[in-house]
């Protein structure tokens, strides 16, 4: 073990904060199994118990029609689009695909429902209150983890409210939760290249902690692997534990690396794909600065399964979702974009060691009784 290393597993053992300094020491460790087990005793510490939880859950892509260009993206198709791709999808599409997933969830416990899309002019905060209201009636056992950051701050612009406003109106209409999705990199000279029309760093934080204020909680991600260097990542980190002090409302981390297939940043920087080494590296570094997270979550959409699986012993807790579609990652190319059966995730989980428990969106565990 290098020196630097023993200095900071020091400082962990004895539960003390690790600065950026450190950071930088633990992306440049060159002994990857040392770093996954430091934050292995930092996932023991949060869960003592050889556990790996999952939810039963959909994304639902309600609309790809968005005006922000992001140059990850092989998702949108714009406004002014006439290619006949474009789309919104009807009361009666969703409500088929939220169907598929109450099946899936036997009837019994909450299934989540990931509801994210583009920013669509069109949408205003009333057609979301509507369509959340109507969720609710019809599925209670719907969970609404729905619309990022960006989503929401382009509604309040849109809808000509305050960002406060809308969220407390969309969770009077049923909103549970909300992804951390949007948040890419915190850092704006980073935004300014990969999404250079998407909100800035400080309004994605902002429409957070108006968030967690009103009492909903959320997740926060990060996508790395584009145009971000280790230091970027550190910063981004940091934001996201500076955040959680302030409130407290983030239940879990979720990193993933760029797809670059079919988009304009892929070509503009030659189609980079972050490796498997830099995926655990960078989810063990996650779980060791943010020591104020309960929860980090594999990504097993773009990773594969047995990355996430191997992942169980770089810090992460949770599988993620069953996910049954998900169109914003397979439209740049990933390959491992099918639903994950349950008995597949649950094997996964089970030989890696662990105990397979479903869950709710806010991580309540059920009982071992419930159908998986
Ligand atoms: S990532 Fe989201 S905000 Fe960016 S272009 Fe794609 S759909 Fe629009």
């Amino acid at each position: 073990m290098s020196s630097a290393l023993g200095r900071i597993e020091a400082k962990v053992l004895r539960g003390e904060r690790l600065t950026l300094e450190d950071g930088e020491a633990l992306f440049e460790h060159p002994h990857l199994p040392e770093l996954g087990a430091l934050a292995d005793h930092v996932r023991q510490r949060w869960h003592p118990e050889p556990v790996v939880t999952y939810v039963v859950g959909r994304n639902i892509n309600y609309t790809n029609v968005c005006w922000v260009q992001c140059g990850f993206c092989a998702f949108y198709r714009l406004p002014s689009d006439k290619s006949g791709e474009a789309y919104t999808l009807s009361r009666e599409q969703i409500y088929r695909k939220i169907e598929e997933l109450v099946g899936v969830g036997d009837g019994v416990g909450q299934v989540e429902l990931l509801l994210q899309g583009g920013l669509n002019p069109k949408l205003k905060v009333d057609w979301y209150e509507s369509l959340f209201r109507d969720i609710r009636e019809h599925y209670p056992s719907a969970w609404l983890h729905a619309l990022s950051p960006t989503e929401i701050q382009y509604i309040a612009k849109l809808s000509d409210l305050s960002v406060r406003d809308t969220i407390a109106r969309l969770k009077d209409a049923g909103l549970g939760s909300i992804p951390g999705a949007g948040a890419e990199i915190l850092d704006d000279r980073v935004r300014q290249v990969i999404a250079p029309y998407k909100e800035t760093t400080a309004e994605w934080l902002d429409v957070m902690r108006e968030a967690h204020k009103l009492g909903l909680r959320t997740s926060a991600t990060m996508m790395y692997g584009s145009a971000d260097t280790t230091e970027h990542r550190l910063q981004h980190l940091l934001r996201i534990r500076e955040l959680q002090d302030e409130t407290g409302g983030l239940t879990a981390f979720i990193a993933w690396s760029f797809q670059p297939d079919d988009t304009p940043l892929g070509e503009q920087l030659g189609y980079p794909r972050a490796s498997g080494f830099d995926y655990l590296r960078t989810v063990a570094v996650a779980r060791l600065m943010l020591d104020n997270v309960p929860s980090v979550q594999a990504s097993w959409v773009t990773q594969g399964p047995k990355i996430a699986q191997i992942s169980l012993r770089f810090g992460v807790n949770d599988f993620g979702s069953t996910m049954l579609e998900e169109n914003v990652v397979s439209a740049a190319g990933t390959s491992y974009t099918e639903c994950m059966p349950l008995s597949e995730m649950r094997r996964l989980i089970e030989d890696a060691g662990y105990r397979a428990v479903r869950r709710t969106t806010l991580y309540e565990l059920y009982a071992e009784a419930v159908p998986a």
